[in-house]
């Protein structure tokens, strides 16, 4: 407990009831969890299994698994269960899932999988508009509608679209026997609700529950939180609402405001000392959040010192800007003797990190992308755990058709079209209707042939699945479906061998995985779905600049962070400039700040090249509330402040855009 200040140490050791930890950025609100896992264990005599605590990303439990596991040894902090709330949510839905009517090997589908089915519940295959029926049901989900209240609810077009295809949807997901990631919140909601017995079980089983990110939880997480505590409420949530960023994906911080008038016996422990950052980087943040209104009166201060002052550049367009940073960089690491893995370059969003990885890799500079397309989005990659879901499900019907046509293996879309019809009649899986003698009269042998070979097949390596290791099977599985051949056969030879490295590491990564945790292969497939969601991230740990999603970097730290493309438009957001989202967009530049150690280097374009043109660019209103005195500016015409560099751009900008229309 050395190290700790007064406020830690009480949180820590209070055990009579509910309690929120709420407290800025980098006040050692995680830390708390670490150490209040330890204490429990340690000096309170709770068996480890007995323990939660939910993180916001995987890599986030893995570090505060290996946190523990210093603490306590690993053979303990193993039997821990650290996980987001999803992971929670499949654990606990494999166990019980007789009890709502899945097998427990049920399937857990991806947002594309998911788009597919509603797509064709909705009547549409436009994508833009399946993207907003697939968000209108999520956000229904998260907050617990259900689809016969969501037509009630369903106001204009979309909504009512939505609210119609969302029957379908969740129907076709059971037949299916899958789930989509909202049901991994939401069915063990429902299920507790509708089983107290079970519900019971838990509760004994999950003694004490901790949360990190409290203020990110959604209605549907919160209720979770509720049933899995129960009466007796034990747990320790942590959170700080100015860094709620979630928001846009139904998080609600009103969870926050909640807790006190739903725990009426709640303990609120605030933390004020932040050992991250430097007096002026933290008097920075505190600048910017000041102009938010406030849920919860906080302060914050460090005893790290001044520090440096924090540089605003000012940069021609974004080439220079990448440019720049990199030899920036570069430069600092070799006067401090630091490591690349000190450096994060941090932006709003995705398609922002192209441009800094071309030039970080024409500069060798080794660098790690965090919150981008996942690994497992990539086409081969999907083929292949098609393969594997199959065989954990023989009732996914879409890693069904992926794998059955994928190498072709002569069972054509026609044949496919009749097996499905066949099998929509009789409600079954089409895996169980390539077997069935009706479905037999309906087709030529020679397109039933094809179909019943790949179903012994399926069968053949299921039944190895469940028993021999991944690197013994999957080899073979690669093997028996030639996949090697089919790249080559199908892609430019670059290409094809692009794809097959990656099958490789993906095989390579599945054999690592499968020998650290003694699973089968099947079991590793249960576990896939869940890592493509927010944080596929490399494992080892490398010396490597960071780059990543602001949204991504919460909770972590980086002794020397670039914060880039801080302009109008891209941060805030130029979707989010209205007042009621604006807080939500200064909420991340108070979480990109306060990611900062030492150093803090911020820097927006006078100009971005989009697709042929270059629009005029103005600096983020967020640069000018971080105040002038720790500030220095530099780069622009004439390294000044900048509010009045750029008094025409918005006027230019609109020049730009007009003429760019007329083309
Ligand atoms: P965030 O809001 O960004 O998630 P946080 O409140 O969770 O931040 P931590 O990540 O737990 O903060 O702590 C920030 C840093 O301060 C970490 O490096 C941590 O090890 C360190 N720290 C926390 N408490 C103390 C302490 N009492 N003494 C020294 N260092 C501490
Ligand atoms: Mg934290």
């Amino acid at each position: 407990m050395s190290g700790l200040n007064p406020q830690q140490r009480e949180a820590i050791h209070y055990l009579d009831g509910p309690l929120l930890v709420l407290a800025g950025a980098g006040s050692g609100k995680t830390r708390v969890i670490t150490q209040k896992i330890a204490y429990l264990v340690q000096d309170c005599g709770f068996q480890p299994r007995n323990i939660a605590a939910i993180t916001f990303t995987n890599k986030a439990a893995k570090e505060m698994q290996e946190r523990v596991g210093k603490l306590l040894g690993s053979t303990v902090a193993n039997e821990l269960q650290i996980s987001t709330f999803h992971s929670l949510g499949v654990r606990i839905l494999r166990e019980e899932a007789k009890v709502l009517g899945y097998k427990p090997r049920f399937s857990i589908f991806d947002s594309a999988d998911c788009a597919g089915i509603l797509g064709e519940a909705a009547g549409t295959v436009d994508k833009a508009t399946v993207r907003i029926l697939q968000s209108l049901i999520s956000n229904w989900k998260n907050a617990l509608v259900s689809p016969e209240a969501a037509r009630h609810l369903a106001r204009d077009e979309h909504q009512k679209l939505a609210a119609h295809a969302y029957l379908s949807y969740e129907a076709t997901l059971k037949a299916y026997q899958a789930v989509d990631f909202d049901d991994l919140i939401g069915l063990p909601v429902k299920l507790f609700s509708e089983h107290p017995e079970v519900a019971d079980k838990w509760q004994n089983r999950l003694r004490y529950l901790l949360v990190d990110e409290y203020q990110d939880t959604n209605a549907c997480q919160y209720q979770l939180l509720k049933l899995l505590t129960g009466v007796r409420a034990q747990f320790t949530a942590v959170g700080d609402d100015d860094q709620a960023i979630y928001g846009w994906r139904g998080a609600d911080i009103d969870n926050l405001r909640k807790l006190p008038a739903e725990f009426p016996s709640l303990k609120v422990i605030k933390l004020e000392q932040n050992y991250r950052s430097t007096v002026r980087i933290l008097k920075a943040a505190n600048n910017v959040i000041a102009n938010n209104e406030k849920l919860f009166d906080k302060k914050l201060w460090s005893e790290h010192g001044h520090g440096e002052q924090i540089s605003v550049t000012t940069y021609r367009d974004n080439d220079a800007e990448a440019e720049g940073v990199v030899m920036k960089l570069q430069a600092h690491r070799f006067e401090h003797r630091s490591q690349f893995k000190d450096y994060a370059i941090l932006y709003r969003s995705n398609h922002q990190a192209r441009i800094f990885e071309e030039y970080l890799r024409d500069h060798r500079i080794p660098y790690l992308l965090s919150g981008g397309k996942s690994f497992f989005d990539k086409a081969e990659i999907k083929d292949i755990i098609a393969y594997l879901r199959l065989l954990a499900n023989e009732d996914d019907d879409p890693a069904f058709i992926r794998a059955a046509t994928t190498p072709k293996r002569g069972i054509g879309a026609a044949t496919l079209q009749v097996l499905g019809t066949y099998a929509g009649e009789r409600h079954i899986s089409l895996f169980a209707a390539a077997f069935e003698e009706g479905f037999a009269h309906r087709v030529a042998p020679r397109q039933l042939e094809p179909l019943l070979e790949f179903g012994h097949f399926i069968n053949r390596m299921q039944e190895r699945a469940g028993r021999e290791s991944a690197n013994l099977v999957l080899p073979d599985l690669l093997k028996a479906i030639d996949y090697e051949t089919f790249l080559y056969d199908h892609e430019e030879e670059r290409t094809a061998q692009t794809r097959w490295t990656n099958v490789c590491e993906f095989a390579n990564w599945i054999n690592k995985k499968g020998e650290l945790d003694g699973k089968t292969l099947i079991e590793l497939t249960q576990s896939i779905a869940l890592i493509n969601m927010l944080d596929k991230q490399n494992e080892e740990e490398v010396d490597a600049v960071q780059l990543s999603t602001l949204h991504a970097s919460k909770g972590l730290e980086y002794p020397h962070v670039f914060l880039v493309g801080v302009e109008e438009g891209i941060l805030p957001h130029r979707e989010s400039t209205e007042p009621s989202k604006i807080e939500e967009e200064r909420r991340l530049m108070y979480v990109g700040i306060t990611r900062a150690q030492r150093t803090l280097h911020i820097s927006y374009c006078e100009r971005r090249k989009q697709a042929r043109e270059f629009i005029p660019c103005e600096p983020s209103r967020f640069i000018d509330e971080m105040g002038r005195d720790d500030v220095r500016f530099a780069g622009g015409k004439d390294a000044k402040p900048v509010d009045k560099v750029t008094g025409n751009a918005r006027l230019d900008a609109m020049k730009a855009m007009l003429a760019g229309n007329k083309r």
